[in-house]
Order: structure tokens, then sequence, then C-alpha cells
């Protein structure tokens, strides 16, 4: 999935030749002899179960490190960057896909309109803040990339300044990189009329007002700046050591089974595994068996 799904380096993209609608990489319902829907949601589940083990060795791994084990170094992080439009599915992706793992490992961080505070200081000062610690696997809801996608299409800097920061990015990815943080950028994509259709979905549910804003139709009205901004963004800044990738989104089940594949195929390479002990097993399980029958102990144990 990470290659067919992945933009060519340096390219353009043209998002109007990916369909939304469609389906890259799944399986036929040949292959499995029921929905396609059922079996994706349920290789969602299996494969999310793997993403769980594996966020556990990241973790562990860069326990033993920072316990000063044989690997040396901070360990590895991963980040996942979502980006869509309005109703593009970050959330229910975030729910679905990071929510396979342990919340305890995850560390996922928002980002709307900067602060007072924020805007005092470079665009990528409160990303650098919210980046994953070593072992943890992070998920960026929106990025550092609002700020050559909503600052140029409303105009909020001058196209001098929007236009430096791609290679901004690509200097602060390659060197995040390098410092053992692999990326994992996806676009969700939709269609025009699929953001409609949910958009209305959203106004004629009480439940679901809130997730309503006006100023999401705003943003519609100028989608085709958007994708343009979009295409633009992925095309300067996909890079080798930060791949961009393009998932389409209109069916929600096929977004989540992209998206946990690109997870899974990603950690993957990180080649993982469980650290060793950094005490003497057998020694330590003598010590332990030598507790048996401590009547101190046992009565402290039943007090509980
Ligand atoms: P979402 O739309 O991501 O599902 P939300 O509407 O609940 O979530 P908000 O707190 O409103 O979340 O933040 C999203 C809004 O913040 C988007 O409209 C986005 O364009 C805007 N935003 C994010 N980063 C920036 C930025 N750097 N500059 C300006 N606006 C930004
Ligand atoms: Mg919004």
């Amino acid at each position: 999935m990470r290659e067919l799904l992945r933009v060519a380096p340096g390219g353009t993209v043209d998002l109007g030749a990916v369909d939304p609608g469609s389906t890259p990489g799944l399986p036929g319902p040949e292959v499995t002899g029921e929905r396609r829907k059922d079996w994706a949601r349920r290789q969602v589940e299996l494969v999310g179960a793997e993403l769980g083990r594996q966020q556990e060795m990241l973790f562990a791994d860069a326990q033993a490190r920072a316990a000063g084990g044989p690997a040396g170094g901070a360990g590895h992080r991963v980040l996942l960057v979502l980006q869509a439009m309005d109703c593009g599915g970050k959330d229910g992706t975030i729910k679905r896909v990071a929510g396979a793992m342990n919340p305890l490992g995850l560390h996922i961080r928002s980002f709307g309109p900067p602060t007072p505070e924020e805007l005092r200081h470079d665009f990528l000062w409160r990303i650098r803040r919210a980046l994953p610690p070593p072992g943890y696997v992070g998920v960026f809801n929106r990025s550092h990339y609002e700020d050559v996608l909503v600052a140029r299409v409303d105009s909020l800097v001058p196209e001098r300044v929007w236009q430096a920061r791609y290679d901004e990015i690509n200097a602060f990815e390659r060197e995040q990189a390098a410092a053992g943080v692999t990326l994992v950028k996806v676009m969700l994509h939709i269609s025009y009329a699929e953001q409609g259709r949910r958009l209305l979905e959203r106004l004629s549910d009480p439940r679901k007002h809130w997730k309503y804003n006006p100023s999401d139709v705003d943003a519609r009205a100028r989608w085709a700046d958007y994708q343009a901004a979009y295409a633009e963004a992925m095309g300067r800044c996909g890079t080798d050591a930060a791949p961009w990738h393009v998932v389409p989104a209109d069916r929600k089940w096929y977004r989540d089974w992209a998206v946990a594949h690109l997870l899974r195929e990603t950690f993957d390479t990180l080649d993982l595994g469980y650290p060793p002990a950094g005490f003497d097993v057998r020694r330590e399980r003598e010590r332990l068996l030598g507790t048996e029958g401590n009547a101190a102990g046992e009565r402290q144990v039943n007090d509980r």
C-alpha cells in the first residue's frame, strides 16, 4: 500500500485523477467470498491487533534504551499526519485505526487556528512542541500543512511567506526523520459530492450539530483552490524522508483498511522486536520464588 498510494516525489499530483470512491489494493470479492465491506472491517480488526503489538514493541524498545540498554540512542517514533477537507474522516480514522493501539502509547494532537501565543512564533513552533516522545506513536489531526493550505487559500500570509514554507517543511521533516521520527503523511481524499452529503447529515441530525461549523461552507466554496493547494503541497513535500499518500476516502471502510495497512507496513520497516531483559532472568526467578511462603507478605496481600 505504501508504494501504491504514494505520491511520486518531486512530481505534481493530479488529484482529479484519483477517484475518491475507488479502493486501490483491496482484494476483490472473489478472493474473500463475502462482502468487501465486511471483509475490510474484519481485516482492520486483525491488522489493528498487529498494530497494537508493534506499538508495544516500539514502546518497550524506547524504555530499554532509556534504561541504558545495549541498543543506545533514544528509540524510534512513528508520526501519522492526517490532512483532509472538512468531513474527510480524520476523526473516524483516528478512532478506528489509532484506537486499535494502547492509548498509553499514543500521542494525539489536533491543530486548529493558531492562538495569539502561537502566532508570535514561527509556524513550526507549535508543531515541534507536539512531536511524540521516543517510543510513542504520534497522530497529527491537521498539521503544519495547514500553513500552506488554509494560509494560502485564505491569504492569511503574503505569498512569499507561504511559498518559502515548502522548503522549510522539507528541512524540518528531514531533520525529524534523521532524529528517528518515521513520518506517514496521509491525505484522506473525499469528493465534493461526498462532503456535501456529510455536511447535510450533520445539519439534519441535532446530535451532530456540534460537529458543524458554518465556516466549513466557506472552505467548501473554495474547493478547487484547496485541491490545488493540496496537490502542490504533496508534490513539493512528498520526499523519500517523509512521503505523502493519497487515500481515497469516500468509503469509510476502505479508508480505515488502507490507513491501517500503511501503518502496519511502516512498522515493518522498523524491524522491531522485544528488547532483551536488562537483568538476570534466572536470578530474578529464584529471588521471586524465594519469597513464596513469606507469611508477612502473604498477610499483607490478604489484608488488601
Ligand atoms: P476538524 O475540522 O479538523 O475536524 P474542528 O473543526 O473541530 O476539527 P477546529 O478547532 O475548528 O477543529 O480547527 C480546525 C480549523 O483550524 C480548520 O478550519 C483549519 O483550517 C484551521 N487551522 C488549522 N491550522 C491552521 C493554521 N495554521 N492557520 C489557520 N487556520 C488553521
Ligand atoms: Mg472543522
